[in-house]
């Protein structure tokens, strides 16, 4: 019983290319580029998780695409974390219909040098009032926070409803619960020695490849 008029859908192909275009105008994608990642293996095509939410109008669009995708869903709380995250699940929690409490995970190192997330004591009773929870994450590369994030969630008795990001840089990334990118895209990686970029002797871009704020989903990985 649909009360208000939905576009037309777009073909997936062409959307994709749109949310590109998107982040390409933030300066976060590049492409034609050469750019070695922390693992030592190179690449044309990056994206720049600094900059994907420096412009606050294309991160709220981006927020109100992700919203969208989980409007028919109950959300009590969007749960991120990492600074680019957060501001990009503010915009999520903003723009969704359930008016979802925005909550945030913190990463910290363990003394076996892993990352895990601990969430704020302060958002415990959260999940007592409601714990139907919306992932956001803003780039996927290992999915390795996004399953910590939902055994967080699990341990906390609360509810996954699914998880939200911009940009998924593997088709076969998978969780057990929805998943939903704006972008997905794998990204082409090269050994050094057979490096199409530099056989053509392009100058390596040394402003790209990862940085302190990657931390786990580094695209080094
Ligand atoms: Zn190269």
């Amino acid at each position: 019983m649909a009360t208000r008029e939905r576009p037309v859908p777009i073909d997936q192909g062409i959307l994709e290319r749109l949310n590109r275009g998107i982040l390409q105008r933030t300066g976060a994608y590049r492409t034609d580029d050469h750019i070695v990642l922390r693992s030592g293996r190179h690449t044309s095509e990056y994206v720049a998780k600094a900059l994907v939410t420096t412009e606050p109008t294309f991160t709220e669009g981006l927020g109100d695409i992700i919203a969208e995708h989980f409007s028919r869903f109950q959300v009590d709380l969007v749960l991120t974390t990492g600074y680019g995250a957060g501001l990009l699940g503010h915009c999520v929690a903003r723009a969704h219909p359930s008016r979802p409490r925005f909550i945030f995970a913190t990463k910290v190192k363990t003394a076996g040098r892993r990352t895990e997330v601990v969430l704020q004591p302060e958002y415990r009773a959260f999940f007592a009032e409601g714990g139907r929870v919306l992932i956001v994450e803003d780039i996927l590369t290992t999915g390795e926070t996004v399953k910590q994030l939902i055994k967080l969630v699990e341990n906390m008795g609360g509810t996954v409803v699914g998880v939200g990001a911009i940009w998924r840089r593997s088709t076969r990334m998978k969780f057990k619960y929805p998943l939903f990118t704006v972008v997905t895209r794998d990204f082409p990686t090269y050994a050094p020695t057979e490096c199409p970029m530099c056989k053509q002797g392009i100058p390596i871009n040394p402003d790209f490849g990862g940085g302190p704020e990657e931390e786990s989903e580094d695209q080094g990985d």
